[in-house]
């Protein structure tokens, strides 16, 4: 095993990643910063895949207080309302910062001032953007700044323990595998940023980069840390549905088409979201995507299953205009978005839930911090569209920020567990003992339970199905080998250990969604249809104790407002 050494560790290299080597390095210019990423630095995760945009109030008439608002209305009172205001409030410096410091142009009014777009869920229009692909121009620049400073990078680099130094009682470093030859490399660091970024990519239909199995997520529980609201997880209502043979099935059609007028169509051919909320196809995704699922299991469908969304009416020069991006996507797979249908079904989006950390990024491990959305606890029970990107480079840049000024009381270069480290290598050699298997197979198989049993509509029954079917997925797992006779870029071992954090999560998942006997925010319950009263509102928290997921209930603490109360004075409500 190979051993190396950094003040600063992060993992990922999403906005959360970068901005947080950025800071960390104008904050504490004399600490090395080491980026470590399971792709290529710019070319990987989710931030780069962001279309729609950046929320963040800007205009006259906008406050943080209704941005803030909005967040906790929408996230349904379970947000940590410390961690709300800190995104509404920082995301204002953090445009200036993108904009002035690393050069992103975002779209603009004709009188120069920045152009803010309809978002579905929010009262004003505060999303920023630049055309529909506005991830690309901030992670390109991201990028570029990362290049120029003097911070250190490890590419094709997958994190796969936390380790615990000698004692227990604080981080030592992060054992990882260079994905290149297939060797073990224990990075021995003073402070860890886990930014790894989520991602439910365990359902059929998903919108996130393949990079993204939820590793954070799983180390974190693997290190006996909490997670919570794990049972929030968002569904987009307008995936592409362009056939089983193509990745570009579930990738997102953004949330700009709906905020511009588009329509949904059931496969009659007729609007049908009037039968499910007076927002229309502006309701919160959760809501759509519900309504969107209900029209389908009527058989009201397209030809392959799903429902169409219409811009025609909005003009296909317009429509071509403003959704270049989005045009292109659909016309590679065949479809005319600007002047006719284009097939859609709901697909999985974001993990509301993560790592339960505090406002400065720190996480109850001493040296973790974490940031963006491999966290828990900024959106509650629903994220609104446009402020992902706004958490991760808000918080990312805080957590920079706080691991430059903890290094010096506290950050040590601490000795490792040794066994804790022979035993994440031992798990991670587990498919060499064994045959090889169908790792496929496998996949497909936690794609279709997921979907089916812990999806959009869930029920007792079938949580419990689905309970029982991730153990025996998982013994299996642990029987199957992967192909090759190198583990250098042997993709089924990547693909091996995808599946076995996808898998731990998935249980997550499931525990905390069978806690919830209620329905709120992206969580329903066929069994238990209504939302309780918001008075006892508690989050979900699990945790790994023995192998067992173990779920139970916390307070949610109404640090600025309690529910049906507003920041908001009649007059701007
Ligand atoms: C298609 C799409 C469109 C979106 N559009 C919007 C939008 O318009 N507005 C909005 O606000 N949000 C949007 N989002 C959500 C937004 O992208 C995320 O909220 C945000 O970018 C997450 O940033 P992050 O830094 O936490 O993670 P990411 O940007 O996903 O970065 C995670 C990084 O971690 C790396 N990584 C993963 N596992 C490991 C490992 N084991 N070891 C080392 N590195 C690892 C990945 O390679 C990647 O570099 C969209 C998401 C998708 C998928």
């Amino acid at each position: 095993m190979k051993r190396l050494s950094t003040d600063i560790l992060i993992l990922g290299s999403g906005g959360a990643g970068l901005f947080a080597a950025l800071h960390a390095k104008k904050v504490a210019p004399g600490l090395s910063v080491t980026v470590a990423v399971k792709g290529l630095l710019g070319k990987c995760g989710c931030t780069r895949m962001v279309q729609g945009g950046y929320n963040v109030a800007l205009a006259p008439g906008d406050s943080a207080e209704r941005h803030f608002m909005d967040t906790v209305e929408g996230g349904k009172f379970l947000n940590e309302q410390d961690l709300a205001w800190t995104l509404v409030t920082v995301a204002q410096l953090r445009i200036r910062e993108l904009e002035s410091e690393l050069g992103c142009f975002f779209d603009r009014n004709p009188d120069g001032t920045i152009h803010q777009k309809a978002f579905a869920g929010q009262t004003f229009d505060r999303t920023v953007h630049k055309g529909d692909l506005t991830g690309i121009e901030i992670i390109n620049r991201l990028a570029e700044q990362v290049w120029a400073h003097d911070i250190a990078r490890l590419e094709e680099h997958r994190a796969v323990a936390l380790i615990r130094a000698r004692g227990g009682d604080a981080l030592a470093g992060v054992l990882m595998i260079d994905m290149r030859s297939g060797e073990f490399v224990f990075v021995q660091a003073r402070a860890v940023l886990l930014a790894t970024g989520g991602g439910p990519t365990m359902y059929k239909y998903h919108t996130p980069s393949g990079d993204k199995s939820c590793d954070g997520m799983a180390m974190a529980l693997q290190a006996g840390l909490d997670l919570r609201d794990m049972e929030m997880v968002q569904f987009h209502p307008t995936g592409l549905l362009a056939g089983c043979e193509t990745r570009m099935t579930g990738t997102v059609l953004e949330e700009g088409l709906r905020g511009a007028g588009g329509y949904l169509l059931g496969g009659d051919g007729r609007r049908f979201m009037h039968n499910y909320d007076p927002r229309l196809e502006r309701a919160t995704r959760d809501i759509v995507s519900r309504a969107m699922i209900a029209e389908i299991r009527r058989g009201n469908t397209t030809p392959n299953g799903g429902l169409w969304i219409d811009m025609r009416h909005l003009g296909a020069a317009d429509v071509r205009r403003l959704f270049k991006g989005m045009v292109e996507r659909c016309a590679d797979c065949g479809f005319d978005l600007a002047g006719g249908l284009v097939e859609v079904i709901p697909t999985a989006h974001y993990m509301m839930g993560g790592v339960v950390f505090a406002q400065d990024c720190t996480t109850a491990l001493p040296g973790l911090f974490a940031a963006g959305e491999d966290t828990g606890g900024v959106h509650g029970g629903n994220r609104l569209g446009g402020n992902g990107v706004a958490n991760s480079t808000v918080f990312g840049g805080i957590a920079g920020d706080s691991m430059a000024a903890w290094i010096p009381e506290h950050g040590r270069f601490r000795e490792p567990d040794g066994s804790a480290i022979a035993a994440a290598i031992a798990a991670c050699r587990i498919p060499l003992d064994h045959p090889q298997g169908d790792i496929g197979a496998l996949r497909e198989r936690l794609y279709e339970l997921m979907w089916e049993d812990v999806g959009i509509f869930r029920d007792a029954s079938g949580l419990r199905r689905a309970e029982g079917a991730l153990v025996a997925l998982d013994e299996e797992l642990d029987h199957t080998g992967i192909a090759g006779d190198t583990l250098a870029f042997n993709l089924t071992w990547q693909d091996w250990l995808n599946l076995k954090s996808l898998v731990l999560v998935s249980r997550a998942i499931t525990s905390a969604a069978l806690a919830r006997e209620e329905s709120r925010g992206a969580h329903f319950r066929s069994d238990f249809p209504a939302t309780t009263p918001d008075e006892n509102l508690a989050f979900t928290k699990v945790w790994l104790a023995d192998g067992v997921i173990v779920c139970d209930h916390e307070p949610v603490r109404f640090t600025r407002i309690r529910p049906g109360e507003s920041l908001l004075g009649n007059a701007a409500a």
